[in-house]
């Protein structure tokens, strides 16, 4: 093997490698933005968890740890009224 084709052969190694870098971080930035884009939609619907539109007792949203206001929730899918209610209701702590 002469000079010249064992320096080709390292050049196309060495291009085989960025390749597969270039590939490796490509796969890792779209695996990561399809967990983003999964975590944002995966959300309970209202019916799993048995949402009202209004209170039980003295428990609402606007008084659950997962609530958002002005009316979502981080856990439930769609409009979540202050005044809604459901079965997995996490009251606030008070300090
Ligand atoms: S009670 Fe809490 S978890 Fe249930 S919908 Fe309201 S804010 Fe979300």
């Amino acid at each position: 093997m002469s000079d010249e084709t064992g320096d080709r052969h390292g050049r196309l190694c060495r291009r085989r490698l960025l390749q597969s870098a270039v590939g490796a971080v490509g796969g890792a930035a779209i695996a990561g933005a399809a967990a983003g884009n999964a975590s944002a939609a995966m959300k309970i619907s209202r019916a799993a968890v048995a949402y009202q539109d209004h209170p039980q007792g003295d428990k609402r949203c606007g008084k659950c740890l997962q609530f958002v206001p002005p009316d979502s929730c981080k856990l439930v899918d769609g409009p979540i009224s202050p005044l809604g209610f459901c079965r997995i209701f996490t009251p606030m702590t008070r300090t």
